[in-house]
């Protein structure tokens, strides 16, 4: 029960449904504030002794994370971690830590952190492109023996947690949110973000309810201040009042309720009043997922996002890992499809042990198949992975982030070389596999026939799609407002891109946000989508949805979009269509 008096409402982006109680855990940046305390004269050996091990500590780390670099990437991008490990040895920087423990008595991380927080900041100011860079690597390195001198890590804090709370942040990555312990979180909410953030994905991916672009909340909240979070309408309330609590509660009822009205179409298909059948799918972040897809009554996996495999972890999978976690997947739900996605990584999915170099505009950068079509052995051991357990199950693959025709035919080239080794080893596969493209930027939209004749399928990443053709990122809470998925000109693309799929024989899926949003659901189908991928949870709703809508009528709302010249009638009308066929998945309003 709430501890204080006085409730106050902070209002952020909702990007996972659900409601959670709790106290609050102030995580992050906030947090990393040491505080400062006295040592005493016999207590000052053993304190220098702590930095002298963590330096230790934090170079046997980089010179691993230099050789990993190394293996997979090359000497030269394996050189950046020289000027990490220069830090370590720099004299003036550990004489002045070891000067202010001498000379003030207080403990080694305390000083530790003042003088390279003011060494990063000097570094900073000045107006030269090399030395702020070195600020950078001043602060990778300092948080790293900051870590080691606390016996920390800041992930590892998050999924240790002893009691549950409801997470508040500046900011979460994707990798942090992947290691969030569900039974611990109750719930989440940061500062920035949005709703196809690869955080906010996660959260719903996990079911844990969440708000981002919480402006400026963590500074006026505490750690154990208790409140209750709404990740349907996206409010926070500090110390809910009864009313509120009453309220909510009534809310948590009536969703129940609905909830458990959805579970009787688990085996049922989705098919549309009119009798067409269409195929939905399941986004899945990781192999443990299966029992949500099962659960939740999916047809099978229409991405697998294969990025999570490869980050929180000190080195990358092997062959033989991922051929395991993907056969795993596809035995599980044979004979329903699964669609591997070749890797993704780079935009707001790093490696943790392979930081590559840092890049300006990291979503328009090298990432996804630009990387893979580099990295040839990382890419290579994926296919021949992917290809391997293609053996045991309905397994399909596509590839993320094709912009232009040779991607695409350089790929291709890839998985032949892997299929002949495969071959002359005498390892199976299934040689009829289909292989497609994720169409997600507007380049690949122009030439979407060229693409067509190439692969078996397409399969829409709005997300990205979105995103590029409209200029607006997908991370920035400030600009979420702009980020309109029925702007006339996505219509526009995702018609361009689905015609040019069928004029050709293959079939399209589509994979992004816009397929869980029961609004878009009718739009997507009137456009001509022959499968919905979305995370499990959200299953139900749309397969309910689909069973109440004919294709006639989305067909007219698909075509009325085509000559409507405003992103907000569009999704108004499409609001309407979708409150009117299924008013009950919208009782998420308190
Ligand atoms: C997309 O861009 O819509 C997509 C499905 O890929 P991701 O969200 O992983 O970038
Ligand atoms: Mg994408």
């Amino acid at each position: 029960m709430p501890a204080k008096s006085g409730e106050r409402v902070f209002r952020g982006i909702p990007v996972s449904g659900g409601v959670s109680r709790g106290k609050i855990l102030i995580y992050g940046k906030s947090r990393d504030a040491i505080s400062v305390h006295t040592i005493t004269e016999e207590e000052l050996p053993a304190e220098l002794s702590r930095l002298e091990s963590a330096l230790i500590e934090t170079r046997h780390q980089i010179l691993e994370v230099q050789r990993q670099v190394r293996e997979a990437m090359g000497a030269d991008d394996a050189s950046i971690f020289d000027a990490h490990l220069l830090v370590l040895e720099d004299p003036t920087l550990i004489d002045e830590v070891s000067r202010m423990v001498h000379t003030e008595r207080v403990n080694i991380a305390y000083a530790f952190q003042q003088v390279s927080e003011r060494y990063a900041a000097t570094l900073a100011a000045i107006d030269d492109d090399y030395l702020r860079e070195r600020s950078t690597d001043m602060r990778d390195v300092t948080a790293r023996i900051l870590n080691n001198l606390l016996g920390r890590s800041n992930t590892s804090e998050l999924s240790n947690l002893k009691e549950p709370c409801i997470v508040i942040s500046e900011d979460l990555t994707p990798s942090a949110t992947a290691m969030l312990n569900k039974k611990m979180v109750l719930g989440f909410g940061t500062e920035s973000g949005s709703r196809t953030s690869h955080t906010a994905i996660m959260a719903r991916s996990l079911k844990i309810p969440a708000i981002v672009g919480l402006q400026e909340v963590v500074s006026q909240l505490s750690s154990g201040d208790y409140a209750l979070l709404d990740g349907f309408n996206g409010c926070l309330f500090l110390n809910p009042s009864e009313q509120t609590l009453f309220e909510y509660g009534e809310l948590i009822q009536r969703r129940l309720t609905v909830e458990q009205g959805l579970r009787v179409l688990r085996d049922e298909p989705a098919v549309t009043l009119d009798g067409t059948k269409i195929v939905l799918s399941a986004n899945v972040e990781q192999a443990q997922d299966t029992e949500a897809v099962k659960l939740f009554g999916a047809e099978g996996v229409g991405l697998f996002r294969t990025e999570y495999l490869f980050i929180n972890r000190q080195t990358l999978p092997t062959e033989e890992e991922q051929y395991q976690a993907y056969r795993q997947v596809a035995a599980a739900l044979a004979p329903q499809g699964v669609l591997i996605r070749t890797l993704d990584l780079g935009g707001d999915k790093c490696l943790s042990h392979l930081p590559t170099p840092q890049e300006m505009n990291p979503f328009l950068g090298w990432r996804a198949i630009r990387f893979c079509l580099e990295q040839r052995e990382i890419f290579r051991q994926q296919l021949r992975a992917i290809l391997r357990a293609s053996a045991e199950g309905n397994v399909k693959m596509m590839y993320p982030m094709i912009s232009g025709l040779d991607e695409l035919t350089q790929a291709n080239d890839l998985v032949e070389d892997c299929r002949k080794e495969l071959e002359a080893e005498g390892i199976p596969f299934d040689r009829s596999i289909e292989i497609g493209a994720m169409i997600e930027i507007p380049s690949a939209v122009m030439i979407a026939d060229s693409l067509a004749k190439r692969a078996k399928f397409f399969s829409i990443g709005t997300n990205d799609l979105i995103q590029y053709s409209l200029a607006v990122d997908r991370m920035n809470d400030r600009i979420a407002h702009l980020y309109q998925p029925t702007h006339p000109a996505i219509v526009h693309l995702l018609k361009m891109t689905m015609d040019a799929a069928h004029r050709n024989g293959i079939w399209v899926g589509v994979c992004g946000e816009m397929a869980g949003d029961p609004s878009l659901v009718p739009l997507l189908l009137g456009l001509g989508a022959d499968e919905l991928s979305t995370s499990p949870s959200m299953v139900p709703e749309i397969k309910h949805l689909i069973r109440k809508l004919s294709m006639a009528e989305a067909k007219a709302l698909a075509d009325w979009a085509l000559t409507c010249e405003s992103g907000q009638q569009i999704y108004e009308r499409c609001t309407a269509l979708a409150r009117r066929l299924v008013p009950d998945i919208f009782e998420k309003e308190k």
